[in-house]
């Protein structure tokens, strides 16, 4: 019984190149990204070890590749079953064969348990996932104390205290058990949330006060915030989401929500505009949910619309968008559902809807807890509302939550640094307002007072005679947004108040007084018009930096993403655990056709190769051939030869005066890429005489006007001339096309 290594620490024997080298061989990634080496260095020296990593980070990576390469077995304890069975199916994938990593919870039956069990004590084990609760069990404990533990890994470590956002009480009864398993396997704490507090809170509770702690930078540089004004007609703001959702068709999102009820007419509602939404909440039958959440990780849903409930955990990097229908209660919680998107650093738009109306549910809500709770929730929401209302970089407000400063002045990738608010001098309407709430007594709340600025008699107003009122209508050549601006201003800065005992009825504060007696210059930033129609909203979608999907070749990438949906299927494993998108992404640009080629592709390893790779090799072989494709190895040694199957076959079919759509099709190519080769064929000084289907296809005045601005502008950018010829008219294929016979008639 008495084993020789149940006690030792983790030894090191292992330099860092080998870590490197197990880097690459298992996971495929050339460098680690933040602090992720020291981490791993301190836990395979026997440190306890605590990490405070951003979502997305990379926080598992910290103990599955110490876990793969230590002698012995770590325990993982992780806070959702659910969750369980998808972290080891993707760890699975990086090993060679399933036992290396197993689970233990209530879900599973007898036999499995047994199985888990040999595997355990035959030492092919390397990663033991385990529920807290699981661990609490004594028949349990006495197994594991017969194991060689090489580490404890806690994720999502601020589960343990309650001052964190997702209190578990099973978290607080850790720390005896794992010291009865093995008192000197050293602890490895792991969690997305920095509050002082809470980090305290985690080194107490586990006894890990010597801890080497690692702090990352809160900043997630590839996401894009922006706070939307939620209209108040709910038609418009679902208009609004459809919009957005259509132009990101195909790509993964969430759509948070506060109420469950909202969470189900909300997906119904996009299910029935085309859009493929499942609902999430916790109360779905338990069956149902896992099955959405299933659908969502396995592709099959592009869209989950869902209660806070979804999410922690969900370790799914493609998520593209984080949509909030609602106003979040806490910037933390905001932070940590945002921060699900763009896990593998690629897109991640997080838009969130907010109306003063939605904040003041909240406070309502928050009015029926206990009175010791309402204090620090209300303040909670305050901070909220002042980031949404902030017309200063969004980024810079989140990391001054977090403690961090981050010093740039504009982060380039927010609403507020993208497309500035524009301020207006409003000193007259902020008196008008402020009369008109003494007018009516300061008995009544912001919409009204906005209604009886805006002269709209309602039945209410009429009641109270106030459309006879000196103010009434006297703002009606400014719109509502104006004032909502305008009200929103003036409790920023203290002029009124909103009471919250009497659910918002406004009060002037005694600064508002005086600046009655006394007006100064007040400049009040007012909101981007979202509501707007139809789509000639300049685009703030497109104009986010993001990391476009779909590669160099679009083409490819479908067909490299429908084959990894197939295979995924056959797996039953979500895609992204057999090959990520930019695993995908880099073999559009890299091609590779050989085994050994498929190794150097970002993301994917030499296992992950050798039993994923085959069908994706053939699938590029057969394409590049058909395609003649140059590969950039080949490019080197065959540059001299410059003569492109391709390239040749276009200039030949253009000569022969076949319709575009023909050689498209003919080459399996999009409209868009043939564009593309003949720009390169033109480009190089060959002319490509495009006149007949130009006279065919293009509106004589088209025809003119596109000319005219290719011969004068000074630069041939394309999506100038779109914006400078209107978007909506004309389409960027003429004028690709234009410009190529421009240059094939005066380029040459
Ligand atoms: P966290 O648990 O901190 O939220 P994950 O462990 O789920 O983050 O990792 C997020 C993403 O980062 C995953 O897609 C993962 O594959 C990727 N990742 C982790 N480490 C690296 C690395 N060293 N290089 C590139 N990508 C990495
Ligand atoms: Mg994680
Ligand atoms: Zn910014």
């Amino acid at each position: 019984m008495t084993k020789q290594t149940l006690k030792e620490p983790i030894t090191d024997p292992i330099t860092e190149i080998d870590i490197y080298a197990k880097l690459k061989e298992i996971f495929g990634f050339n460098n680690f990204k933040g602090s992720q080496l020291h981490v791993i260095k301190s836990i395979m020296s026997g440190n306890d070890t605590f990490v405070i990593m951003p979502t997305g980070g990379g926080k598992s990576l910290c103990y599955q590749l110490p876990a793969l390469i230590t002698p012995g077995t770590a325990i993982i304890v992780s806070p959702l079953i659910s969750l369980m069975k998808n972290q080891v199916d993707a760890i699975r994938n990086f090993g060679v064969v399933s036992s290396v990593a197993h689970f233990l919870n209530s879900s599973l039956a007898r036999p499995q348990i047994k199985e888990v069990q040999d595997d355990l004590l035959s030492g092919m084990t390397k990663l033991l996932y385990v529920a807290p609760e699981t661990l609490t069990r004594d028949d349990r404990i006495e197994f594991l104390q017969r194991l060689n533990i090489s580490f404890f890994a806690i994720d999502e470590a601020h589960c343990i205290s309650e001052w964190g956002h997702d209190f578990r009480p099973e978290y607080r009864r850790l720390h005896p058990i794992i010291k009865a398993i093995n008192p000197d396997a050293p602890i490895l704490a792991l969690t997305a949330t920095a509050t002082p507090k809470v980090q305290q809170d985690i080194l107490k509770t586990l006894n890990m006060q010597n801890a080497k702690t690692f702090v990352s930078s809160f900043n997630r540089p590839n996401l894009y915030y922006e706070i939307r004004p939620k209209p108040q007609d709910e038609k418009l703001l679902h208009k609004q989401i459809v919009k957005f959702l259509r132009e990101n068709e195909g790509k993964s999102g969430i759509i948070y929500c506060l109420s469950r009820r909202k969470v189900e007419s909300l997906a119904e509602m996009l299910q029935l505009n085309g859009i493929k939404a499942l609902p999430y909440h916790a109360g779905l039958d338990p069956h149902i949910r896992a099955e959405n959440q299933d659908h969502f990780l396995m592709e099959r849903t592009d869209i989950i619309v869902a209660t806070i409930a979804f999410g922690m955990g969900i370790d799914k990097p493609d998520v593209r968008f984080v949509i909030h229908y609602d106003i979040p209660k806490s910037l933390e919680g905001y932070y940590q559902e945002t921060g699900r998107a763009g896990r593998d650093e690629g897109e991640g738009k997080c838009i969130a809807f907010y109306s003063e109306e939605n904040v003041q549910k909240i406070q309502k809500l928050v009015k029926k807890k206990p009175l010791g709770e309402q204090e620090v929730a209300l303040e909670l929401i305050d901070e909220t509302v002042s980031y949404a209302n902030s017309s200063t970089c969004r980024r810079i407000n989140l990391l001054q939550y977090f403690g961090e400063k981050y010093t740039l002045e504009n982060c380039n990738n927010c609403d507020n640094c993208l497309r500035p608010k524009p301020k207006v001098e409003a000193a007259q309407e902020m008196e008008l307002l402020l009369e008109t709430v003494l007018a009516v007594k300061q008995c009544f709340k912001a919409k009204y007072i906005m209604q009886i600025l805006l002269g709209d008699e309602s039945s209410q107003i009429k009641n109270f005679k106030h459309n006879k009122l000196p103010q009434f209508g006297e703002g009606a050549d400014k719109s509502e947004l104006f004032w909502q601006a305008v009200i929103r201003h003036s409790i920023i800065e203290n002029l009124l108040i909103k009471e919250i005992e009497t659910y918002g009825l406004l009060k002037v504060t005694a600064k508002g007084q005086k600046f009655l007696k006394q007006p100064y210059t007040v400049m009040v930033s007012q909101d981007h018009d979202y509501s707007s129609d139809e789509s000639d909203d300049p685009d703030i979608v497109d104009s986010v930096n993001s990391v476009g999907l779909g590669g160099a070749d679009k083409v490819l990438f479908t067909m490299l993403k429908d084959l990894l949906k197939q295979i995924a299927k056959k797996e039953k494993l979500p895609p992204y655990v057999i090959f990520e998108e930019r695993s995908l992404e880099d073999m559009t640009i890299q091609y590779p056709i050989t085994m050994d080629e498929m190794k150097q592709i970002a993301g994917v390893g030499s296992n992950k190769a050798l039993k994923y790779g085959q069908p994706f090799i053939d699938l590029i072989k057969v394409y590049v051939t058909e395609n003649e494709i140059e590969r950039p190895q080949d490019i080197v040694v065959r540059s001299a030869v410059n003569k492109s199957g391709l390239k040749v076959y276009i200039i030949q079919s253009i000569d022969r005066g076949i319709p575009l759509e023909n050689i498209a099709e003919a080459k399996g190519l999009s409209l868009e890429e043939l564009l593309h080769e003949m720009e390169i064929i033109v480009a190089s000084g060959t002319k490509l005489d495009v006149n007949y289907y130009v006279q065919e296809y293009i509106d004589k005045t088209h025809q003119e006007e596109i000319w005219d601005h290719l011969i004068n502008c000074e630069n041939d950018s394309i999506k100038e001339a779109l914006m400078h010829l209107g978007e909506n008219e004309y389409s960027e294929e003429e004028v690709r096309l234009m410009r190529i016979k421009l240059l094939s008639d005066y380029g040459q």
